[in-house]
């Protein structure tokens, strides 16, 4: 991963074979990025998407692997217990330009991947809600 910082903004681009949200979750850690907004676009071949069951108030996940553009990579980051704290969501295009899509559990690049980080000065915590069964953002 390589990357230029412009001010409050972070140019990164990772390279074939990197994991997309730990590469994020280390780097947000080393520049002590406690809030911002994430944007990406690239290609994969290996991906582990979530959906959120809220009935069962439970996450299920499914492996994907094959040639992939990331047509989206969206999401914030903020804080919980005092530590980086990722929320990402990704849109894939296959050859067919079928779509898929869904919270992003991990991602390994195959081309490349560019995002910008759009860091906020500010922070914004985190807290498990049991009614809903996920970490809501907490602004007291
Ligand atoms: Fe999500």
């Amino acid at each position: 991963m390589q990357y230029k910082k412009f001010n409050d903004k972070y140019i990164l681009r990772l390279d074939k074979g990197e994991e997309v949200v730990g590469t994020l979750k280390k780097f947000c850690q080393e520049k002590s990025i406690k809030l911002a907004s994430i944007s990406g676009i690239g290609a994969s071949n290996k991906i582990e998407l979530g959906l959120f069951n809220t009935r069962e108030k439970k996450y299920y996940s499914r492996a994907l692997e094959q040639d992939f553009e990331i047509s989206s990579l969206i999401g914030n980051i903020t804080e919980m217990d005092g530590k980086v704290y990722l929320h990402l969501h990704i849109t894939l295009g296959d050859k067919d330009q079928n779509t898929f899509s869904g919270h992003l559990n991990s991602a390994i690049i195959s081309g490349t991947c560019e995002i910008i980080i759009h860091a906020i000065n500010g922070e914004v915590d985190r807290k498990f809600s049991n009614e809903i069964g996920l970490n809501l953002l907490e602004f007291n």
